[in-house]
């Protein structure tokens, strides 16, 4: 029976530790290694089921103090949904004021997260 191995920089915390996983041929993890604490492991299992993502990025908005106001996710999205985020903000426009915490786009993408004002404007 076949191992493969993977190895993930761990980027929980800026110690930066390189984990190593070992799977089987049917892609069953057998070990994880080279975490200096258990979140480490946690952090390459989840990289290996279902990685998850934060974003943010920037929207277009009027009359504030600069032409762009930054945005961020209230919580990650799945890693191969972050290219249709990042097209469902292409254009979005809003206007002065608005508060740090303000909702931009509501469950944007039917992923039951939402945009939000990452600084007031
Ligand atoms: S394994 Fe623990 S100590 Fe190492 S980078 Fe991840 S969180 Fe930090």
């Amino acid at each position: 029976m076949g191992e493969t191995t993977k190895t993930y920089t761990c980027i929980v915390c800026p110690r930066g530790c390189d984990v190593t996983a070992t799977l089987n041929d049917k892609g069953d993890i057998l070990s994880i290694e080279g975490n200096f604490c258990p979140r480490g492991e946690e952090y390459v299992r989840n990289e290996l089921t279902h990685p998850m993502r934060q974003l943010t990025s920037t929207v277009i908005i009027k009359g504030g103090l600069y032409d762009r106001l930054p945005v961020i996710l209230s919580s990650p999205i799945p890693k191969d949904r972050m290219m249709d985020v990042m097209k469902a903000l292409d254009g979005v426009e809003v206007s002065s004021p608005i508060s740090r915490g303000d909702v931009v786009i509501s469950d944007v993408c039917g992923l039951g997260v939402d945009v939000v004002a990452s600084r007031s404007m």
